[in-house]
């Protein structure tokens, strides 16, 4: 491609609402074009970029055996009450009606399309298993999308869908093979990850892996064991119960608590409290209040129970309910419950207030927790004798102890770029899509769904991979394999091997010709913009029969003979 010829526009502005370098060089290289809230356009370069990054999920997943369908992006509603989902599915989820009154739903995934295409053909366990899997736009309408590509509406997905006639295969020819696949499309695409274990909603179990991007500008946290090998979505960690301080330090003793209501004034946070009663916070229980929405409008309020040293994570607390949301709860709504904000407790609960508690509080026999009564809190109260129900409700803390090996848990940032879940027979049991297995018996298919964010990728791809001045490409993924720089255009020694290096090195690669006619400075800082891996610039030193080979990454320039830059860059670029 010849730049003169070229739909490529760098600028030197940065959309004012951009942060992170994938969002600022994407829209500043002339890769893409916003045209509204998480909606893109994909000029030339993006273009070519999404297209590498797909063509290498493909390849892998054709090699794995996947066959790839096209779905039909508007969905009839129908499919989605037959799941179920319809209505669960939240505000994201875009709804809509065509001329004929009949509804329809933008895909925001495609569980049900799917379900509904296997049943139509499937019918034995002897066309079993099989994984189908579509690259399409969906649509979710994010609440606050952002980031560029990063968290758009409109987003390009790889979406898989595998049957299987038993929870063995799904797991063996599925889950695993998923695993192992997406792996390779992640490492050919340059990158450094890591596989985590993931929320699997109120299924629960390790049937959820996520792959994150390692990146400090991540919007997923990810705890990791510094021993070992165990890696977890904040969402989903789990830990030894931590001790308690008079356990780990010996000058430390446990406080004597003996049962009793006390005055306790204005004492409403967990800080106030400890500092209060002179007691760390662990020895103290914080009561969050939440607003849990399930189907049909159903809303209940909810308290969780934790320790005062930790945090409540959301994600296990709304499982732990079996809930579709958590929702903030107001303080006049508590007090319509007939609670206390800030003195709330598990103990003479109103009726009809559910009160959960972290799996750390089983066999506390002395807290102190809030009375249910204005300015009061319980001290030495057995949380044993109220048979209180307990899950795993806390987010884990960096210094926590591993549940592998008993290591040191931290935390690290990571980006989700592609998701794979034990699905059963969540979609397949509701829709009726059955098979006739060895006995004749009806069954409903094993699913495993598994996920890629393509166009999610360009940006993580560059999160990782960027300097001051713009993206570094991995390979597999740069819109161009190598750039020539003509310096002067008007020279015609420059322009004549600018042009004939140009026409060999199009024989075995993508090449993109700087032949506009613009300053040395101005075509070098849009090198740099670009990202593409290497150049050959051909500028004064040609008089000597010299070129120089430019590497994106280091930037540094090294001089060849003119006659060695055609093998030159053939070993660096194979
Ligand atoms: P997230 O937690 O980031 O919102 P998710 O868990 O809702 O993502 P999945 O339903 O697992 O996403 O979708 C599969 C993949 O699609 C994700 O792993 C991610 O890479 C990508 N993806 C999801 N939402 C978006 C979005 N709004 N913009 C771009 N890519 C997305
Ligand atoms: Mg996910």
């Amino acid at each position: 491609m010849r730049f003169s010829e070229s739909f490529i526009y760098t600028s030197k502005e940065a959309p004012s609402d951009a942060v992170l370098p994938s969002h600022i060089y994407l829209v500043r290289g002339g890769f893409i074009q916003s045209v509204g809230a998480g909606l893109y356009n994909f000029l030339p370069l993006g273009k070519k970029v999404l297209d590498k990054v797909r063509a290498v999920a493909k390849e892998e997943l054709d090699k794995a055996g996947c066959q790839e369908v096209e779905l039909a992006f508007v969905t009839p509603s129908e499919f989605w009450k037959e799941s179920g989902r319809f209505e669960k599915y939240g505000k994201e989820l875009l709804r809509f009606k065509d001329r004929k009154d009949s509804e329809y739903v933008l895909g925001p995934t495609h569980e049900e399309m799917m379900v509904n295409m296997a049943r139509a053909f499937i019918k034995s366990y002897k066309q079993l298993p099989v994984n189908l899997y579509q690259i399409k736009t969906k649509f979710r309408d994010e609440i606050r999308p952002r980031f560029g590509l990063m968290r758009g509406r409109e987003f390009l997905m790889k979406d898989g869908y595998s049957f299987h006639k038993d929870e063995e295969s799904m797991i063996k020819d599925g889950f695993e093979k998923m695993e192992k696949t997406y792996s390779r499309i992640f490492e050919r695409l340059g990158l450094d990850f890591r596989i985590v274990e993931a929320d699997s909603g109120a299924i629960g179990g390790s049937g959820s892996k996520e792959f994150m991007v390692l990146a400090d500008s991540g919007e997923d946290t990810i705890v990791v064991c510094e021993d070992c090998d165990y890696g977890a979505n904040i969402e989903a960690a789990v830990r030894e119960n931590p001790k308690a301080p008079h356990e780990i330090d010996a000058e430390y003793e446990r406080p004597e608590m003996q049962f009793g209501k006390f005055y306790t004034p204005d004492v409403k946070t967990i800080d106030e409290l400890a500092e209060f009663f002179h007691i760390e916070p662990y020895y103290t229980l914080k009561t969050v209040a939440k607003k849990a929405l399930y189907d049909e409008g159903v809303e209940k309020i909810v308290l969780f129970g934790i320790r005062g040293s930790d945090e409540l994570q959301e994600v296990k607390a709304c499982n732990a309910v079996n809930a579709n949301d958590l929702v903030d709860v107001s303080d006049e709504e508590l007090e319509k419950a007939g609670l206390v904000p800030g003195f709330m407790g598990p103990k003479d609960l109103p009726e009809d207030v559910i009160f959960i508690a972290d799996k750390t509080l089983e066999g506390e026999i002395s807290i102190i927790a809030g009375a249910n009564e204005k300015d009061y809190h319980y001290v030495g109260l057995n949380l044993v004798v109220l048979k209180l129900e307990h899950k795993d409700l806390a987010a884990v803390k960096e210094g926590d102890s591993c549940i592998k090996c008993g290591g040191k848990l931290k935390y690290t940032k990571g980006i989700e770029v592609g998701h794979i879940f034990q699905l059963g027979t969540r979609y397949s049991a509701p829709m009726k899509a059955e098979f006739l297995d060895e006995n004749g018996k009806s069954k409903p298919f094993v699913m495993g769904t598994y996920g890629i964010g393509i166009s999610r990728l360009l940006a993580a791809i560059i999160e990782q991979h960027h300097d001051e001045r713009g993206p570094i490409w991995t390979k597999e993924s740069a819109p161009f394999d190598l750039e020539i720089i003509i310096s002067n255009i008007k020279k015609e020694e420059e322009l004549k091997t600018g042009e004939s290096l140009y026409k060999e090195l199009s024989k075995d690669f993508d090449v993109l010709l700087d032949d506009r006619k613009e300053r040395f400075g101005f075509k070098i800082s849009d090198y740099e913009l670009l990202g593409i891996p290497y150049a050959i610039i051909v500028g004064k030193k040609i008089k000597d029969g010299l070129v120089e080979i430019v590497d994106r990454k280091t930037l540094q320039k090294q001089e060849v003979n003119v006659k060695e830059a055609v093998e030159k860059i053939k070993r660096l670029l194979v």
